[in-house]
């Protein structure tokens, strides 16, 4: 097809394997100036250079990273035989158990979620999420449905933090008080921390931070990250949650 553009997988494969082999995802550059670009699994997309960069490789990184399906309606002739494993396609019509239902009070003019027909490039037989997302028209946003899809998928590369000191797990009191702190993977502007004493709520020093004095018996200390952001509303797989515990005896 005119727009889509393809590679030798194999061989891109073997180029980034040799330099850059910790990659998550790969995109390819055509050095053209005509619109196009593909997903093509084992997560390469490829774009060209065109002005529409950089919304060809959301949209590509929709597909690659998110699982997100296409939302037009061309160039389709057969109607999938199960339904879409993509968060934002269905066979379901019905609001009622749509597997985006728990957006559905998501009512905000063009961003309004509801069971929109057309998409998976047909234009009766599935539905999507909503009027026009950028798995539709380059430049439109993600909305809500894409955009939980797409932050899950980032949780599950990234994990929710990067590091915690000391390590969580079993340690001996330091005589001065203890320490505890996470470097959270995106930030304590769009994730918090609970943290608990001894399954006391406390309030800690900083978001992600918690001194505890020298203490005369043993204690057990708990951070408990989730996503803030509000974008996420439903993880079963609990990408974005995590609950850290530190057993802290005391000699
Ligand atoms: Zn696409």
């Amino acid at each position: 097809m005119d727009r889509i553009i393809c590679v030798d997988q194999e061989k891109v494969l073997d180029v980034v394997s040799d330099h850059f082999p910790q990659y998550d995802a790969i995109l390819v550059l055509a050095n053209s100036s005509r619109s196009g670009g593909a997903s093509l699994g084992n997560n390469i997309i490829t774009s060209a250079m065109s002005k529409n960069l950089n919304q060809t490789i959301i949209h590509e990184l929709g597909h690659a990273l998110a699982n997100l399906g296409d939302e037009y309606t061309y160039g389709g002739v057969d109607l999938p035989t199960r339904e879409p494993s993509n968060p934002n396609l269905t066979l379901n019509e019905y609001a009622y158990n749509v597997k985006w239902g728990h957006w559905l009070d998501l009512n905000l003019g063009q961003a309004s979620i509801g069971v929109f027909e057309g998409g998976h490039y047909l234009e009766y037989g599935v539905w999507r999420p909503t009027n026009n997302s950028v798995m539709r028209t380059l430049g439109q946003p993600f909305h809500a449905v894409n955009l939980e899809a797409w932050s899950l998928a980032l949780y599950r590369h990234t994990g929710t933090y990067l590091n915690s000191v000391p390590d969580s797990g079993a340690l001996q009191q330091n005589e001065d008080g203890q320490t505890f702190e996470i470097e959270l993977t995106l930030g304590e502007e769009v994730q918090s921390i609970e943290w608990r004493i001894d399954d006391e709520l406390v309030t800690p020093q900083a978001t992600n931070r918690l001194f505890v004095p020298a203490q005369n018996q043993d204690y057990i200390v708990q951070a408990s990250i989730s996503d803030s952001s509000q974008v996420i509303r439903k993880d079963n797989n609990q990408f974005s949650q995590d609950t850290l515990t530190w057993w802290v005896s005391v000699q």
